[in-house]
C-alpha cells in the first residue's frame, strides 16, 4: 500500500467499558498520561504485504515475544497531539496533518515501513468517535492522543525490521498549569547531548528521550524543571529542551530560534509561533543562538522574554537559567507579555474559539 490509500477498520466495541459515573471521577483529576479511554487502534504492516488488520478494539496489553526487534534495537517512533472539546460540544484537532506528516518522515529516518498520512488521520477518527464521551470539557482539560509504532518482528539480526505493529492510544489529560502558568527554572547541560549533526534529534523516536532521561535526572539534581541541550559539536549553541523547542524574545519585538538543523525536532507548536508571531508583527528569525548570548544579552537586558513550546503545556515561559557555570534571570523573571499574547493567541485558535485564517483546526466530530 502506498501514500494517499485508505484501509477498512474493524470495530470491535469494548464490552466492559469504564461507566459514566466512573469516567467523571476520572476526568475531574486526570493529571498526564495515567488514565487511559476505552479502546486502542492497531494495524499490522508485513513486507510483501503492506498494511493490514486495521483495528478498533478494547485497550490492553500486547503480547510480545521475547524477541521482538525493538525490545534490542528500539526501532520506535511516535507521535503526540490533543483533542480539544469545542465550545459547541464538537471535537477538534489542531494541524494533525502535520503530524501525520512527521510520522511518516520519523518512519523514514527509521528505516521503518511509512503510515500512509490518510490511515494515520483515519485511525485518530476512529479513535476520537468510539471514546468521545473521554474528551474533557473543562477550559485548559484536552484529550492527548499518543499514536506509536515499532519493530515487531521476531528476529535478533541487526536490520530494519519487516514487520512493524502501529498503535494509538488516547488519555484524557488536565491542565499543564495546575495553579496558573509559571516560569520554569532550566538546566543547561555541558555534560550530555541529546543529538548529533546526522543523527536522529529531528525524528520523534524514544531513543532520544532515553538519550535525554540522565541529563533531566541531573536538571532535577540541581533543582531544575528542565534541561537545555546545546549542539553536540561545540556546546555552544542552543538546541532546544528535552522535549520543547526553544524561543528568546528581544526588547524590539524581534523572536528568535534555533534554525532546523537536523538534530531539531521541528516542532509544530514552533512552527505554528513562527506563523502567529510574524502576523502579529514580530520579526522571526531562525538562526544558531549561543548560550553566551543569551547570558550577556539577560545580563544588558535586550533579551526581555524567553519561553519553550510544544503540544503538552503550549508555551512556558523560562524565567532562570542556570549551569556549572552559575545561573542568571530573564527580564524580572515573571512571564512576558509577548509570551503570554502568544500563548493566549495559538490556545484561542487550538480550543477553536478565535478565527483560523490558517486552516489549521480539523473539525472530528
Ligand atoms: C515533540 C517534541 C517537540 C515539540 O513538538 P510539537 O509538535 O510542538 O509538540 C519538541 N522537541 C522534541 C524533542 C519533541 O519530541
Amino acid at each position: 500500500m502506498s501514500g494517499g490509500e485508505r484501509l477498512d477498520f474493524e470495530i470491535r466495541p469494548n464490552p466492559r467499558p469504564v461507566a459514566a459515573a466512573e469516567r467523571a471521577a476520572l476526568l475531574s483529576n486526570p493529571g498526564f498520561g495515567r488514565i487511559f479511554t476505552d479502546h486502542m487502534v492497531t494495524i499490522r504492516y508485513a513486507e510483501g504485504k503492506g498494511w493490514y488488520d486495521a483495528r478498533v478494539e478494547p485497550r490492553g496489553p500486547i503480547p510480545m515475544d521475547p524477541a521482538t526487534a525493538v525490545l534490542h534495537y528500539a526501532q520506535e517512533i511516535f507521535e503526540g497531539l490533543k483533542a480539544y472539546r469545542a465550545a459547541d460540544g464538537g471535537v477538534i484537532l489542531f494541524r494533525p496533518e502535520a503530524n501525520a506528516r512527521r510520522f511518516a518522515a520519523s518512519a523514514a529516518r527509521m528505516a521503518m515501513a511509512p503510515l500512509p498520512e490518510q490511515v494515520f488521520l483515519d485511525s485518530l477518527h476512529h479513535l476520537i468517535s468510539i471514546d468521545r464521551e473521554w474528551v474533557p470539557h473543562e477550559d485548559e482539560a484536552s484529550l492527548y492522543l499518543r499514536p506509536f509504532m515499532y519493530a515487531s518482528e521476531v528476529f535478533l539480526g541487526v536490520k530494519p525490521a519487516s514487520e512493524y505493529l502501529y498503535v494509538l492510544i488516547a488519555s484524557p489529560v488536565g491542565s499543564y498549569f495546575a495553579g496558573g502558568i509559571k516560569p520554569v527554572t532550566v538546566w543547561v547541560s555541558h555534560e550530555y547531548t541529546r543529538a548529533a549533526p546526522g543523527g536522529t534529534g529531528a525524528a520523534k523516536c524514544g531513543g532520544n528521550y532515553a538519550a535525554s532521561l540522565v541529563a533531566q535526572a541531573e536538571a532535577i539534581e540541581n533543582g531544575c524543571e528542565q534541561v537545555v541541550f546545546l549542539d553536540a559539536v561545540e556546546r555552544r549553541y542552543v538546541d532546544e529542551l528535552g522535549g520543547m523547542n526553544i524561543f528568546f524574545v528581544y526588547e524590539d519585538g524581534t523572536l528568535v530560534t534555533p534554525p532546523l538543523t537536523g538534530a531539531i525536532l521541528p516542532g509544530i507548536t514552533r512552527d505554528s509561533v513562527i506563523t502567529l508571531a510574524r502576523d502579529l508583527g514580530h520579526e522571526v528569525v531562525e538562526r544558531p543562538y549561543s548560550l553566551q548570548e543569551w547570558t550577556a544579552d539577560a545580563a544588558s537586558g535586550r533579551l526581555r522574554e524567553v519561553f519553550a513550546c510544544g503540544t503538552a503545556a503550549v508555551l512556558t515561559p523560562i524565567g532562570t537559567v542556570r549551569s556549572r557555570d552559575g545561573e542568571f534571570t530573564v527580564g524580572d523573571g515573571s512571564t512576558g507579555a509577548v509570551t503570554a499574547k502568544l500563548r493566549q493567541s495559538l490556545v484561542d485558535i487550538q480550543r477553536g474559539r478565535a478565527a483560523d485564517p490558517y486552516g489549521w483546526v480539523h473539525r472530528v466530530l
